[in-house]
């Protein structure tokens, strides 16, 4: 039975010119109430009585109007045991957020608030194609005064170009200014087919390196994973946690993965085939693979692998585990910190965790 529950919602304003994630931009108010119908319909039709976390995400879930939204939260308090959640996140946009929106999602339960800003600075944002406005940005600051909820986090993208140390450093002083509990910083990278890859512009890996180091030392909060950074433990992110560690999970929505323990699918980035009945893709690799990539994906975390919690869950070795990780230090010195019962990445180990997790799979 699944532990962690995702669930995408495929719309957004307008396209950033960075973004990969799959989401519609020219949807009606009529094709979200479908959609949301059809989240009723399968999450009527599954088991939730083992569901520790909803994570909420997209596109835009805010995009969503407040009676969509109320809906959707009827839908979910009407399928889940809420008294089994520990984390209900939901991901939402500045320029998609009131005070209405917040009360409903406070009073429906949500404990995590995580806020797309990306950057502070106009100019950035512009860069990026994130067409939201300061005056946005303000007003959801302002409205999340205090923080209602239990944790609150704020997405920047670093590496931008033309962004200099200081105004990354600025936008982090902004985050602990909000109160935020959280953050994420990811490096922006060119994905394939998205409007800036289209632009040829260059990115600075120096400055890069140089924010993320930034980032690491930025207190009061502690990196735990690649990209995310937390002011105490029980402000890390439980969802994205037990995703990384390997832990079952629902995804429902267009694009969306699910893992069972045993095999992982992909349902189809198109809602009008995935509403049709389009089925999702299939990844089934033997045993011995599907562990091996649960290792490296949770090398991703900073604490990485003890050897009781591994073998608590996967009947493959640690010892083999610990001669892998061995033999692929080799090839990246100075990236491992491995001990008898723990194996880990060091900080530039993760800035290496692609092609080291290549090396492993
Ligand atoms: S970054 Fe977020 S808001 Fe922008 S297009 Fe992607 S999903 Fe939508």
């Amino acid at each position: 039975m699944m532990k962690n529950l995702y669930i995408h919602i495929p719309f957004c304003k307008r396209k950033c010119d960075y973004c990969a994630f799959y989401s519609e931009t020219s949807c009606s108010e009529l094709d979200m109430d479908i959609y949301i119908d059809y989240l009723a319909e399968k999450l009527s039709a599954v088991n939730t009585e083992n569901f520790e976390t909803i994570y909420i995400g997209g596109g835009t879930p805010t995009i969503l109007n407040l009676k969509q939204l109320q809906k959707l939260q009827f839908v979910l308090h009407k399928y889940i045991d809420f008294s089994k959640i520990k984390e209900f996140s939901i991901e939402s946009n500045p320029e998609t957020l009131d005070c209405d929106k917040i009360s409903l999602l406070h009073d429906c339960g949500v404990t995590r608030l995580s806020m797309g800003v990306q950057s502070f600075n106009e100019k950035h944002r512009r860069t990026l194609g994130r067409r939201c406005s300061q005056n946005a940005i303000e007003n959801a600051l302002n409205e999340l005064a205090g923080n209602p909820f239990r944790h609150f986090n704020i997405d920047l993208i670093y590496g931008i170009p033309g962004e200099k140390i200081a105004g990354f450093a600025a936008d982090l002083e902004r985050v602990k200014e909000a109160g935020c509990d959280h953050f994420s910083a990811y490096n922006l990278t060119l994905e394939e087919q998205t409007a800036l890859a289209g632009e040829g512009i260059e990115l600075d890996e120096d400055a890069a390196c140089e924010m993320y180091e930034y980032a690491g030392s930025f207190k009061p909060y502690s990196r735990y994973e690649i990209s995310n950074y937390a002011l105490t433990e029980t402000s890390q992110c439980l969802h994205n946690s037990n995703v990384w560690k390997g832990e079952t999970l629902l995804g429902l929505g267009p694009s969306a993965a699910s893992f069972d323990g045993v095999d992982r699918w992909t349902e189809v980035a198109d809602i009008k085939k995935l509403i049709g009945g389009e089925p999702p893709e299939m990844d089934s690799i033997s045993p011995m693979e599907r562990q091996m990539e649960i290792f490296a994906v949770n090398l991703r975390t900073v604490r990485g692998w003890q050897r009781a919690e591994w073998e608590k869950k996967f009947p493959f070795s640690w010892d083999m585990l610990l001669q892998k990780a061995v033999s692929t230090a080799k090839l990246y010195p100075g990236c491992w910190v491995i001990e008898s019962d723990s194996i880990r990445l060091s900080e530039l180990g993760l800035l290496f965790w692609n092609e080291i997790s290549m090396e492993l799979l």
